[in-house]
């Protein structure tokens, strides 16, 4: 029997874990299929205070998992396949086991956005990619015309990576004003290697047939006309869903599927489970904002197991 679990090992997980060990509530973690979670598949994070001279995701989150085991908590890499809410101790299925706690942490994260397109899914590794900090530096993509779609400042920073191994960058935005802060936006609109490309849509990935992305085909969504781009690689940054499903039925959501907090707290709407991070924050998703709800979660957690046990 646990006291406290915690699902999800990024920014907001492992800072929960830091701050309920601290309390003695001896955490186990469960990391799941995407330890460190989102904030690993990107490079150099700039904005998390402490590190001025920056630190890289991956970096960070195994800086504040060295913190939390320091403290005592358990992280295990099992995934959580099932929960079960609906009684006390609530009961979690863990590679074929049951596990019971008394209390519980979600800060599933979230995960990539797809376009929907059919060929997207099949080129998917084949030159279809979410992640330009993972396999940007492929030899398929040197030297080699390469498309960023999105608008944000993932999509910025993607292209800005991407700068270093291909030929020209071509940005593929539905807008014709970026999302991204100034800073990165700024950044990309100078880099004489990106090209963006305004109030366009990809409608198309070629080529199936081949096994290999060559290009894409985009429409410009104010004058309709549809051209094609030649490409090695097109990296797809157009934001995040929420990693929710496994509450699905059981913890309220939102129609985006972000689990729903009450009273200002990381209350959810079944008493002894509590959210933090991207799975709960449709707004702010930074990794600070995350490991502050993290700790705002276990603080929480702690003060409900004082009440009721
Ligand atoms: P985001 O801010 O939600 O931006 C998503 C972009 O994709 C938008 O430009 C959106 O267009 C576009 N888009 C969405 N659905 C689309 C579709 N179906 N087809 C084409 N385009 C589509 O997501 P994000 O860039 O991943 O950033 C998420 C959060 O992480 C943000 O808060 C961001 O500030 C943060 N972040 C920060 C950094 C950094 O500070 N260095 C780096 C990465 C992420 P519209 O603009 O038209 O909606």
């Amino acid at each position: 029997m646990e006291n406290l679990v915690i699902i999800g090992a990024g920014c907001a997980g492992l800072t929960a874990a830091v701050y309920a060990a601290r309390a003695n509530l001896k955490p186990l973690v469960f990391a799941g299929p995407t330890p460190g979670g989102l904030i690993t598949t990107t490079g150099v994070v700039e904005n998390f205070p402490g590190f001025p001279e920056g630190v890289e995701g991956f970096d960070l989150v195994s800086k504040i998992q060295a913190q939390a085991e320091r403290f005592g908590a358990r992280v295990e890499f099992s995934e959580v396949e099932s929960v079960d809410l609906s009684m006390k101790p609530f009961q979690l299925k863990v590679e074929g086991q049951t596990i019971q706690t008394t209390a519980l942490i979600v800060a599933t994260g979230a995960a990539h956005r797809h376009l929907g397109l059919e060929s997207e899914a099949k080129l998917e590794r084949k030159g279809v990619t979410y992640c330009a900090t993972c396999d940007g530096a492929l030899p398929i993509f040197r030297n080699q015309p390469l498309v960023v779609v999105g608008g944000g400042d993932s999509a910025c920073e993607e292209a800005l990576h991407l700068t270093q191994f291909g030929s020209m960058v071509y940005l593929i935005h539905r807008r014709d004003t970026l999302r991204a802060s100034k800073i990165m936006a700024d950044r990309v609109l100078c880099n004489p290697k990106i090209k963006p490309v305004w109030d366009s849509v990809v409608t198309d990935v070629l080529d199936v047939t081949q096994g290999k992305v060559t290009g894409i085909r985009v429409k410009n969504v104010k004058t309709n006309e549809e051209t094609t781009i030649p490409c090695a690689g097109v990296f797809v940054a157009i934001g995040h869903a929420p990693n929710n499903s496994l509450f699905d039925g059981q913890l309220e959501m939102d129609a985006a599927g972000y689990i729903l907090r009450r009273n200002g707290t990381t209350e959810t709407n079944i008493p002894g489970v509590f959210v933090a991070g991207d799975c709960a924050d449709p707004r702010y998703r930074q990794a600070i904002t995350a490991a502050a709800m993290g700790a705002q979660a276990a603080i929480d957690a702690g003060r409900w197991i004082g009440e009721n046990s």
